[in-house]
C-alpha cells in the first residue's frame, strides 16, 4: 500500500501580500529556494522592467495593447491596475498545475487576492505580512536616504493603503525577524498541505485501512 506521504494531492495557491518594506520579496525568495514543491506564478505586467529583471522569470512584460487582448481573450485568472500599471495572473499554467498537485506562490495585491478567492476559494491560502512598527517601515522605505521627502511620504501612503486591506487574509504575520517569519510561513504551508480536502489520494488509502 502507498504511504500517505507519497499520495496524490491537489496543489494550492499560496498568496503572500504585504506593503513594500515588510519583507515579502525576501520571504518569497527563501521559500522558493527551500521548498521544491512550490513554484512562482509569473505575472504579466505593463510596467517597464527594472534593472536586473528578466522577462519570463520576474514578469512577462507586455504592452498595454497585448495586455488588453489577453483580458478580452479571458487568459487571466485575475487582473488589476496597481499604481497605474496593469498586472495579471495567466490562467493556463496555474489551473493545470493545481490539478497535478503543483503548489504556486503568488506575489499579488489585495485586489487580485479577492478575485482569486472568489474564483477558487478552496485552493487559495492568503497570507499577509506586516512590518513590526511604523518607524521600522519608514526606515525600510527611506532606502539610502537620498530620496526626496515627498517620495518617501508617497511610499508611506501606499504602504498604509495596502495595510488597510489586511482583513482580507487568512493569516497575518508581523515580520520583526526574517528567520522567525519564514519559519511561520513554512508552518502555514505545511499545515495547509495536510488539509483533508487537498489530500485527494487519501480516499483510497483510508478505504484500504478500513477493509481487511
Ligand atoms: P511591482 O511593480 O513592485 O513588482 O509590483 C507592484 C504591486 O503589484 C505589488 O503589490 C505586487 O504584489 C502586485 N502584483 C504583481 N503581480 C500581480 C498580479 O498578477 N496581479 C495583481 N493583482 N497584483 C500583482
Amino acid at each position: 500500500m502507498a504511504s500517505p506521504d507519497t499520495l496524490q494531492r491537489r496543489g494550492l495557491m499560496f498568496i503572500l501580500s504585504s506593503p513594500s518594506g515588510a519583507g515579502k520579496t525576501t520571504i518569497a525568495r527563501k521559500l522558493l529556494a527551500h521548498d521544491a514543491e512550490i513554484r512562482m506564478s509569473v505575472s504579466v505586467t505593463t510596467r517597464p522592467p527594472r534593472p536586473g529583471e528578466v522577462d519570463g522569470q520576474d514578469y512577462i512584460f507586455a504592452s498595454q495593447a497585448e495586455f488588453d487582448r489577453m483580458v478580452e481573450d479571458g487568459q487571466f485568472l485575475e487582473w488589476a491596475t496597481v499604481f497605474g500599471n496593469s498586472y495579471g495572473t495567466p490562467k493556463a499554467q496555474v489551473k493545470a498545475g493545481i490539478r497535478e498537485g503543483q503548489d504556486f506562490l503568488f506575489d499579488i495585491d489585495w485586489q487580485g487576492t479577492q478575485q482569486l478567492y472568489q474564483k477558487m476559494e478552496t485552493d487559495v491560502v492568503r497570507v499577509f505580512l506586516l512590518p513590526p512598527s511604523i518607524d521600522e517601515l519608514r526606515r525600510r522605505l527611506t532606502g539610502r536616504g537620498t530620496d526626496p521627502a515627498e517620495v518617501i511620504q508617497s511610499r508611506m501612503d501606499r504602504a498604509r493603503a495596502e495595510i488597510s486591506h489586511w482583513d482580507g487574509y487568512d493569516y497575518v504575520i508581523v515580520n520583526d525577524d526574517i528567520e522567525a517569519c519564514f519559519a511561520k510561513v513554512c508552518e502555514i504551508l505545511a499545515a495547509e498541505r495536510m488539509k483533508r480536502a487537498r489530500q485527494t489520494g487519501l480516499i483510497g488509502f483510508v478505504r484500504g485501512l478500513m477493509t481487511d
